[in-house]
């Protein structure tokens, strides 16, 4: 083992209380404040510091601790539509299997059977860092693209305003006619091609006659 797991770390939990009698059972509750880089770079995550409520079980079985929890926090980020800031609670929850290395020297094979088995947690002295699984499990929690809400309308592609902030919102450039057009064609779409060239194509056809 390179690095020794320091038992201040409040992410780093001790199962010796818990024991090794295969069975026994141990819950815990930890407030924690959020590592570096907890969430998805730049895209939405808890910031470092902030609080994260951690639930966890620990079931001591024969190779080692099954570890079971929830973690709760705020997540902060910014609407992938309109590019305003949010707050989001997250919970994650997460299952990991940490291994005695002792158990495991004596059942495994000289070379590893597959990769799996590069993904084996250990317990070290007794120990384990949640801190990885803990950052995979709000990772997965939290949306790729999060929007402030299910139906923001983003910005103004002419003007760059928020368009949620001005519903009636509009730009007189716009030709009357042309609207009208532009409406005929939508209705001459539907059922084609759904992108503007096939509706372009139907408002010629139309004029031809
Ligand atoms: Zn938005
Ligand atoms: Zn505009």
């Amino acid at each position: 083992m390179s690095t020794r797991l320091d038992h201040r770390n409040p992410l780093v939990f001790d199962t010796h209380e818990l024991g090794r009698r295969p069975g026994a059972l141990q819950r815990l509750s930890r407030t924690v404040d959020a590592p570096k880089d907890l969430g998805i770079e730049g895209v939405i995550g808890v910031p470092e510091g902030k609080p994260v409520e951690l639930e966890l079980r620990l079931e001591s079985v024969m190779e080692g601790v099954l570890v079971t929890g929830t973690a709760r926090a705020s997540a902060e980020g910014e609407c992938v539509r309109c590019l305003e800031p949010l707050r989001q609670e997250v919970a994650a929850d997460f299952q990991e299997m940490f291994t005695y290395p002792d158990a495991d020297e004596r059942g495994r094979p000289a070379e590893p059977v597959d990769d799996e088995d590069e993904d084996i947690l250990y317990l070290e002295d007794g120990m384990f860092d949640l801190e990885p699984v803990l950052r995979d499990a709000v990772v997965l929690a939290l949306p790729m693209q999060p929007v402030c809400r299910e139906d923001c309308a983003g910005l103004c592609p002419e003007c760059g305003i928020r368009l949620d902030d001005d519903p009636d919102h509009h730009h007189d450039a716009v030709d009357i006619r042309w609207a009208a057009l532009q409406g005929l064609a939508d209705s001459l779409g539907t059922g084609e091609k759904d992108n503007m060239g096939g509706a372009e194509a139907g408002v010629d056809e139309k004029q031809e006659k």
